[in-house]
């Protein structure tokens, strides 16, 4: 795959990058335009600053979905621009991107780009609208999912939602920094979106575009959403003493690796924490 462009309504496009399977997204008004995350490193946001600039010479904004390297560190190719995101990605991105280069290294990205990630210069607490001319545009925090600080873009004209790394098409869901307790429950607010419900049956769509992987339906996302709800409730299980680890890992929806590390987030904060054994993990 190279990376290309894929128009999901009109003036509304998403751009499939070879890299970590990412999706990045445009959304085109009469007066401005809309850029939703900008990959990995100066680089890779440089190229598509250009790939925006064929499509469109209208002045552009940018939003970042969350602080996770490979959304956030190509914004300065994008600069002079108005930067969305969340409270708390802004708060992690002004600690000067340390912990962002650091997973960047670990995939093979940015090591000679040891800059300072752009901080965002406006924030959502919960929800903004842009107008793009013509057309507005939802910024939304709906709850702790694969983060504390998780944007949806919605379209509403176009029956379309950038949900960042809360739904995931290319592998599974990320726990790393994630809430499994809430994050089915922020999935459920994103399906009873208007933009999701109201949306004519007779048109195409609607259309929900993930982090990584391909843009997905209504259908995916739910049963996505229900698969993290019964990872939710297997580490509730486990917490309560009600199920044992090697039981939770047969019952899960994921994979070993994922369920463990969704199960150490749930009980992190937990005042009588599941230490993992090595023996728990073999059954
Ligand atoms: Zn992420």
């Amino acid at each position: 795959m190279t990376d290309r462009w894929v128009e999901v309504g009109q003036g509304v496009l998403v751009r499939r990058h070879d890299e970590l399977d990412l999706s990045t997204g445009l959304v085109i008004g009469d007066r401005g335009c809309l850029v939703i995350d900008t990959r990995c490193d100066l680089g890779q946001g440089a190229e598509l600053a250009e790939a925006v600039r064929a499509l469109t010479s209208l002045p552009w904004q940018v939003v970042i979905t969350h602080a996770h390297f490979d959304h956030c560190l190509g914004t300065a190719a994008l600069l002079p621009a108005t930067v969305w995101a969340h409270l708390g990605c802004r708060d992690d991105l002004a600690a000067g991107g340390a912990r962002q280069h650091a997973e960047a290294r670990q995939h093979g990205f940015g090591a000679a780009e040891q800059v300072r990630p752009v901080v965002p210069d406006r924030v959502v607490a919960q929800r903004s609208e842009l107008d793009l001319g013509g057309r507005q545009v939802v910024l939304a925090h709906l709850g702790p999912g694969h983060t504390d600080h998780d944007l949806i873009v919605a379209v509403p004209d176009a029956g379309v939602v950038f949900a960042g790394d809360l739904v995931e098409q290319a592998a599974p869901p990320a726990f790393e920094d994630a809430f499994p307790l809430h994050w089915p429950g922020t999935v459920s607010a994103m399906l009873a979106l208007d933009v999701l419900t109201r949306w004519p049956t007779h048109s195409k769509g609607p259309t929900v575009v993930p982090g990584h992987g391909h843009p997905v339906d209504r259908r995916f996302v739910t049963t996505q959403r229900d698969e993290l709800a019964d990872l939710a409730a297997g580490c509730q299980a486990v917490v309560a003493g009600r199920l044992d680890i090697a039981g939770l890992l047969r019952r899960s929806p994921f994979d070993a690796a994922t369920t463990r590390t969704a199960l150490h987030r749930a009980t992190a904060g937990n005042p009588t924490p599941c230490r993992l054994r090595p023996a728990d993990e073999t059954g």
